[in-house]
């Protein structure tokens, strides 16, 4: 049995003092207790939100880190061992706005990815096809080809300590979300492509739906099979919305 997963990217939003009242706001909200939950603040306010939550069971994590696990002279970087120090549990990797907007190859993604796991951290791993992608009937093999770097890098065993998001690009942010149907359709490829290297591990992952996940379409996508909770952004800026969607994962 999979334990649901929540997890809202708050990507570059917010002042010090409204990503502090959106934390405490989190702490009014009834989530069920089988349902994990985390949050990815922009890397400046991971302190001020990790001393919010004290004491509540929502985990705090980073939107990206670096290549480079350590440290060194890498202007403007976030290693993994440092967002680890800092109390981070959780990181992002390969969100498409890295991938297309800063331009992160596989190759990249795929050496995040194990930087994170290298300092004990746990990276949400993002896959998503564009809609250019999308149709020319390319979705499954663009996310197999995204997915399969890191498993030859990393190796299946990683998957273990791993969550995966599949993220259709041309959903993020936009208000179109992909239907349940489509999304499993993608959910049940990564979880074949994972069980080719090892069915347990494969049963074991869980894979986010991440799209313009509402309070109003959550509990329809989370109730597919191989849908294991979502990875949110917009909504998870409000607290009532994200307490919803939360709900939702554990209904
Ligand atoms: C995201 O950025 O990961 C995301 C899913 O955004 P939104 O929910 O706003 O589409």
């Amino acid at each position: 049995m999979r334990r649901p997963m929540v997890a809202g990217n708050w990507k570059m939003n917010g002042t010090r003092a409204s990503v502090a009242e959106l934390a405490s706001s989190l702490c009014e909200q009834d989530v069920p207790d089988q349902v994990e939950v985390a949050v990815f603040p922009s890397t400046l306010h991971i302190d001020l939100v990790l001393a919010e939550l004290t004491g509540r069971s929502i985990a705090v994590g980073a939107q990206d880190c670096a290549v480079e696990a350590g440290f060194g002279a890498f202007t403007g970087e976030v290693s993994a061992s440092q967002l680890k120090d800092s109390g981070c549990g959780w990181v992002l990797v390969g969100h498409s706005e890295r991938r297309l907007v800063l331009g992160e190859s596989d190759e990249v993604v795929s050496q995040k990815f194990m930087a994170a796991q290298s300092c004990g951290l746990i990276p949400i791993l993002c896959l998503g096809e564009t809609l250019k992608q999308r149709q020319a009937d390319q979705t499954l093999e663009v996310v197999g080809r995204q997915l399969a770097k890191v498993i030859d890098d990393a190796g299946i065993e990683a998957f273990g300590r791993a969550v995966v998001a599949y993220e259709p690009v041309w959903a993020i942010g936009t208000g179109l979300t992909a239907t349940p149907a489509q999304a499993q359709e993608v959910h049940t490829a990564i979880r074949a492509q994972l069980a080719a290297a090892d069915s347990l591990i494969a049963e074991s992952v869980r894979l986010l739906y991440g799209g313009s996940v509402k309070a109003e379409n959550a509990a329809e996508l989370f109730g597919m099979p191989d849908i294991d909770g979502g990875l949110v952004g917009g909504a998870s800026l409000k607290a009532n919305e994200f307490g919803a969607i939360c709900r939702a994962a554990g209904s």
